[in-house]
């Protein structure tokens, strides 16, 4: 491909969200010079969406008895016994100080009758220590607060730049990328670094909490460069967010928790308690147990619609719904649903990636030139099942520490020279029609899942995807859904045990032999097979 334009930096930071804005606000105070791209508005990603907050013990401000220990303790039994203890250790212990740098820079979280921070507890923490910003607003104000700081000049973001591919030199070292720019005009951005921060892969499913950009692009961009991924069958889901109808596309909003906390129950189509002798705790059991208890009536029992449930609110007091709930309100209203009078239709969604690019603490993968930060990395911090709130902590730290090792490799001549970059065409990859894709995933993929219906969705892929010329966004990230869905798809059916968020209902309980991690990558044709687990240690 002869590229329409060109540009240079010392770094390339791919993603505007907390991850990406922290590495590249910190390269910047480095004295790198460093280039943001995204492939959509800045603040598109999965930050500006957050709600809870950000688990974390600050030194001064913490329950009695609490401590990063105690975090790393939660954090490791959330995780199903696949953390990596190591980076539990590492990333926790930074949390405090990320959480500081962040508010110098002016993010302004809630505080508490005592002056201090207010600190709230959530489901797997054993403390109340998940501090929070606009009430259920974080994620919007720590969005806000990096972007003002970005944008004061000094870090050049290109909005609706999507990254394609990674430009490498003969060895395989990334020295840059190949971009599309806002007009679909492909170009190429040089660098001895590029750190991916694109974030989750929620759209490879129906139903999902996370917007339009969640593609999954630097799963399928990595894989192509030679890096192993790992964790990838490890797919959070909500049990509750808004069913807008057959085939709606993007964000759904979530129906929180607590909608139950006041009473409201899950119901079929027949009016029948879904969660009725499932779990003691009923309509409040855990939220993998109801998000699984949801897909079994969907699929299976009488009654089943298909691909929705209903949340059963009309009983509850209709000034307490419109005064506790009025973004939930908003929502239903939205779609025309009035709670205090209909049932509010709902499903599981698809929430969050516990697992991603094999990186280490500090962002770099097993390849020369190419970081990873974010939900797009896995450090091993999640494991198999992430700790509510542990997500945003990890933007923050590894997003900072991994601009420090960028700036070491850069000082240390560690990386390659983006002049010896091997020019090649635009990709063509195989891509298969997105509704099929998300259909099949959100079948035989999401929550329970089996031999059977794994190979049914691999079938589905290799007969529908048509390899395609990558020259179009749509394209770009159709064709990372169906890679990753086949990386995914390749461990999950691998590992013939349940754990964390991976349901088999085949195998339904765990297996200590499968205690370990399963790396993801490549062959020379390709396909994405199983990796030797040495992989994730060369992610170094
Ligand atoms: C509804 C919701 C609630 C949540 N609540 C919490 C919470 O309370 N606490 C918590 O810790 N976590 C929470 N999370 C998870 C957390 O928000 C995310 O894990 C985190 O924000 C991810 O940040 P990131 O920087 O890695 O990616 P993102 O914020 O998703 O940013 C990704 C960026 O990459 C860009 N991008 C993607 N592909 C390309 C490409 N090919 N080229 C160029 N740019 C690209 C996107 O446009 C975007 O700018 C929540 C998530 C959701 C969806």
């Amino acid at each position: 491909m002869s590229p329409r334009w060109e540009a240079r930096a010392d770094v390339i930071v791919v993603g505007t969200g907390v991850a990406g804005l922290t590495a590249a606000l910190e390269a910047r105070e480095l004295g790198l010079r460093v280039l943001v791209i995204t492939k959509a508005a800045a603040s598109a990603g999965n930050t500006r969406w957050a709600q809870g907050g950000v688990a974390v013990v600050l030194p001064d401000e913490h329950d009695e008895g609490d401590s990063v220990t105690a975090h790393i303790e939660d954090t490791l039994v959330a995780g199903g016994g696949l953390c990596a203890d190591d980076a539990v250790a590492a990333i926790l212990a930074d949390g405090a100080d990320a959480v500081t740098r962040l508010r110098e820079l002016g993010a302004v979280f809630d505080p508490g009758a005592d002056g201090n921070l207010a600190r709230t507890r959530e489901g797997g923490h054993s403390a109340f220590r998940v501090v929070h910003a606009g009430g259920d607003a974080t994620g919007a104000e720590i969005e806000r607060a990096l972007l003002s700081a970005a944008q004061d000049g000094r870090v050049p973001l290109l909005e609706n730049h999507i990254a394609v591919d990674a430009v490498r030199t003969a060895t395989g070292a990334v020295v840059g990328l190949v971009v599309l720019d806002q007009n679909g005009v492909p170009g190429v951005v040089s660098a001895p670094a590029v750190l991916l921060a694109t974030g989750g892969l929620g759209q490879l499913y129906q139903a999902t909490s996370n917007p339009e950009v969640a593609t999954a692009d630097g799963l399928a961009l990595a894989l192509r460069a030679g890096a192993p991924v790992a964790d990838v069958e490890f797919v959070q889901f909500h049990p509750t967010v808004l069913y807008t109808g057959p085939g709606a596309r993007g964000r759904c909003p979530l129906v929180t928790e607590a909608v139950r906390g006041e009473g409201a129950v899950l119901v079929d189509a027949l009016g029948e308690r879904v969660m009725k002798g499932v779990h003691p705790r009923e309509d409040l059991a855990p939220r993998d147990v109801v998000a699984a208890a949801i897909t079994r009536r969907m699929a299976t029992e009488p009654g089943g619609v298909g691909d929705h449930v209903y949340l059963d609110a009309t009983h509850l007091d209709t000034e307490l719904f419109r005064r506790r709930f009025p973004t939930v309100l908003a929502a239903c209203q939205s779609i025309g649903v009035d709670p205090s009078a209909d049932p509010i239709p709902v499903s599981p969604a698809a929430h969050f990636a516990c697992g991603g690019v094999a990186s280490t603490v500090d962002g770099r993968t097993g390849v020369i030139g190419l970081y990873a930060v974010g939900e797009v990395a896995r450090t091993g911090l999640h494991g198999a099942n992430r700790l509510a709130s542990n997500s945003l902590l990890e933007g923050l730290v590894v997003g900072a520490r991994a601009a420090r090792a960028i700036a070491a490799d850069i000082a240390a001549c560690l990386l390659a020279d983006p002049r010896a970059a091997v020019r090649a065409p635009l990709p063509t990859a195989p891509v298969a029609d997105r509704d099929v894709l998300q259909r099949v995933m959100s079948r035989y993929a999401g929550i329970g899942r089996d031999a059977e219906g794994l190979a049914v969705v691999g079938s589905v892929l290799d007969v529908s995807a048509v390899d395609t010329v990558l020259k179009t966004k749509q394209r770009v990230e159709d064709a990372a859904l169906t890679l990753v869905a086949r990386a995914l798809i390749a461990a999950a059916s691998a590992r013939t045990e349940s754990r964390g968020c991976h349901v088999r209902t085949d195998f339904p309980d765990s297996d200590p032999a499968w205690q370990h991690s399963l790396a993801v990558r490549l062959n020379p044709s390709g396909q994405p097979v199983l990796a030797a687990p040495t992989s994730l240690r060369s992610a170094a």
